[in-house]
């Protein structure tokens, strides 16, 4: 474990205080255990995966590179993955053991005392959270007053890492998640720019045509055509059809929405 990890931790269940036992972290207050695996103390009761430590996730940006380098701030950076670098002043947190994870645990129940950090960063993460409202009002609780959160997530992304996929948020999602949180900006990040969306998009929908004929005709359609055919000023473009049968489970991963039939038990 990090020098001065448990300072910062508590426990998830009743938010006291933990001590070190042997390769496990106990609870004095409602003696809940929770093991250390490879030196990571572990907040799931679930078995957890241990990643490669050559296994390298792709870089931060420059933003939050420079905090991290200055190391003014304590950092807790929910979902890190496999960070590039290590730096000290960073606590990173994980549902796996990757080559720099600190600490295995829930987002939803963060093992951390109250007013712990300067800073959170979550990126990628909260679409791939059950409750994000309540993730929200945990990261809320853990920071410092005055914290600052930095966050990344989803808008037109096309599924990804399912089933662990549970939300796509428009600007206003995004606030209402953070609506404890004096909100300074919710703008769009070059990473997330409209040209990443469409070839985000457009790469996932041809590759859930099977036929590679099918495939080739959508790919030769044009935007416009597409956009004609939507205003209801055009014949659907090429390849229409072939979408339109798709298997099922393959029109999940692109379609503009859901229809649910869902029934309340017992009996009528
Ligand atoms: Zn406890």
């Amino acid at each position: 474990m990090r020098p001065r990890l448990l300072d910062l931790l508590a426990c998830p269940k009743c938010r006291r205080e933990l001590r070190r036992g042997d390769e496990k972290l106990v609870c004095a207050t409602c003696a809940s255990s929770f093991p250390i695996q490879n030196n990571v103390p572990v907040f799931l009761s679930e078995p957890v995966e241990v990643v490669a430590l050559e296994h390298e996730s792709n870089a931060l940006g420059a933003e939050f590179e420079e905090i991290l380098s200055r190391g003014e701030a304590l950092v807790l950076h929910l979902g890190a993955g496999a960070t590039p670098r290590r730096y000290p002043n960073c606590v990173e947190f994980e549902h796996k053991i990757f080559r720099h994870t600190d600490v295995v645990g829930d987002a939803h129940a963060l093992p951390f005392r109250d007013n712990a950090f300067d800073r959170v960063f979550a990126f990628n993460v909260f679409e791939h959270l059950r409750d994000p409202w309540l993730a929200a009002r945990e990261i809320h609780r853990v920071l410092k007053p005055g914290g600052e959160v930095a966050l990344h997530t989803a808008f037109l992304q096309p599924l990804h890492e399912a089933p662990n996929h549970f939300y796509n948020a428009t600007e206003y999602g995004v606030r209402e998640w953070f609506r404890d949180f004096t909100i300074e900006r919710c703008e769009v990040s070059g990473n997330f720019s409209p040209g990443f969306m469409l070839g985000f998009i457009a790469a996932s929908l041809l590759d859930t045509l099977p036929q590679r004929g099918a495939q080739a005709e959508v790919a030769g359609s044009t935007i416009g055509q597409w956009a004609e055919f939507w205003r209801r000023k055009a014949a659907p473009p090429a390849g229409f059809n072939a979408l339109l049968t798709l298997p099922a489970e393959l029109q999940k991963r692109v379609s503009a929405g859901f229809e649910l039939r869902a029934r309340k038990a017992g009996r009528r």
